[in-house]
C-alpha cells in the first residue's frame, strides 16, 4: 500500500530539560504537532509533499518560539536577516533566498523563486524586490521582533563579538562566555513523501544571533542545509551551519545512499559523525521513498517530530 509521511525539526542545540518547565516542553510540542497536522492534512488529501513541507515550514515561521520568520534572532545590528530554502525531489529544482527582512514567510518567497524565476538563489534586496513584485506578504521590520530574541542579543550585544571572532583566544572566550546562547539553534525544517512517490524538503532561519558581514548560514543553500531526491530522500538540517556547508550535510545523506547503499539513518548517522568530527553542533531529519524517517543529532535536543499515514505520530526534544 502507498503510504506518506512527514517530519518537522524546530533546531538543535544545548538543550536540557532543566532548560524548561513542563508547561514550556508542552507548548514547543503542541507547535511540532500543529506544524505537522498541517502537513498531514495536505498529503492525506492526495496533496504534493511540497505543498506540505511549505505549509509545516510557514506555520512554524508564524510561531515566535523558532528562530524563522517571526522569532528570527537579531544580527549584530539588531536586525532580524532571514534565510530559507525548498527543493522538489521530483524534478531536482529548488529556490532560495537569503538576508531578506520583509518577507512575512521567506520559506514562501523560496518556492517562488524556485517556480517563478530562472533562478535557484536571490539575496538581500534583489528577493525582496522579486517578492514585491510577485505581491508576496511582506512584514513592517518589527513584526519580526520578539522579547526572547531581544533578550539574547543583548546579552551578546556589546561583547565586540565580531572583533573577537577574528583571534582564536577570543572566539574560545565567546564560546565560553556564552556557549548555551550561541549554541541554540532554531531553525525550522520539513520533509515528506506524499503519496505520488515524491519527496520534498524545505528549512527556514533567522540565522545566528549577533551574526555580521552578511553571514549567510546553511539553511538557504542546496545541498548543504536543504537537499530532496526522489531516487534517495529529503533532507532538512539545522546547527552551526558553518560546518553543515563545509560537510555538504543534506546532499551527502543522499550521496550515501546512492553510492554506498546506506539506509537513510546509517547515512545520517554517517553526517552527523563527520559533523561531530570537525567540532560542530546539530542535527537533521531526512525521510527515504520508502517513507523511513530519520532524525540525529549530536547535541542536547532537537525539536523534532513525525507523523505518517499508518497512524504513527511523535514529538520530541531530547
Ligand atoms: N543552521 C542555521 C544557521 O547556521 C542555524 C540553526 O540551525 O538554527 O544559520
Amino acid at each position: 500500500m502507498k503510504k506518506f509521511c512527514l517530519a518537522v525539526h524546530g533546531g538543535a542545540g544545548a538543550l536540557l530539560p532543566s532548560d524548561f518547565t513542563p508547561e514550556e516542553e508542552e507548548r514547543y510540542k503542541i507547535e511540532l504537532k500543529q506544524a505537522l497536522d498541517h502537513g498531514y492534512n495536505i498529503l492525506k488529501e492526495n496533496g504534493s509533499a511540497l505543498d506540505a513541507v511549505e505549509a509545516c515550514v510557514k506555520y512554524l515561521e508564524d510561531c515566535p518560539l523558532f528562530n524563522a520568520g517571526r522569532g528570527s534572532v537579531y544580527n549584530f545590528d539588531g536586525k532580524h536577516e532571514m534565510d530559507a530554502s525548498i527543493m522538489c525531489g521530483a524534478t531536482l529544482k529548488a529556490g532560495a533566498v537569503a538576508l531578506v527582512r520583509r518577507v512575512k514567510n521567506p520559506v514562501a518567497l523560496a518556492r517562488l523563486v524556485m517556480e517563478r524565476s530562472d533562478y535557484v538563489f536571490l539575496c538581500g534586496e534583489g528577493a525582496e524586490q522579486f517578492a514585491e513584485f510577485y505581491n508576496i506578504e511582506m512584514a513592517d521590520e518589527t513584526y519580526f521582533d520578539t522579547p526572547l530574541r531581544l533578550a539574547q542579543w543583548m546579552k551578546l550585544k556589546g561583547t565586540d563579538i565580531a572583533q573577537l571572532d577574528h583571534t582564536s583566544i577570543s572566539k574560545s572566550d565567546v564560546h565560553t562566555d556564552n556557549q548555551k546562547e550561541n549554541s541554540k539553534f532554531g531553525t525550522v525544517g520539513a520533509v515528506a513523501l506524499d503519496l505520488q512517490g515524491n519527496l520534498a524538503a524545505a528549512t527556514s532561519t533567522g540565522g545566528m544571533t549577533n551574526k555580521r558581514f552578511g553571514r549567510i548560514g546553511d539553511s538557504p543553500i542546496i545541498g548543504a542545509g536543504t537537499y530532496a531526491n526522489n531516487q534517495t530522500c529529503a533532507v532538512s538540517c539545522t546547527g552551526h551551519g558553518e560546518y553543515f556547508i563545509r560537510s555538504v550535510a543534506a546532499y551527502d545523506v543522499s550521496a550515501l545512499m546512492s553510492y554506498k547503499n546506506l539506509s537513510i539513518s546509517e547515512a545520517c548517522m554517517e553526517v552527523i559523525n563527520n559533523i561531530s568530527n570537525l567540532n560542530g553542533k546539530g542535527g537533521l531529519i531526512a525521510v527515504d521513498k520508502n517513507g523511513n524517517v530519520a532524525m540525529h543529532f549530536n547535541c542536547g535536543g532537537m525539536f523534532r517530530g513525525m507523523k505518517d499515514s499508518d497512524g504513527k505520530s511523535e514529538v520530541f526534544i531530547f
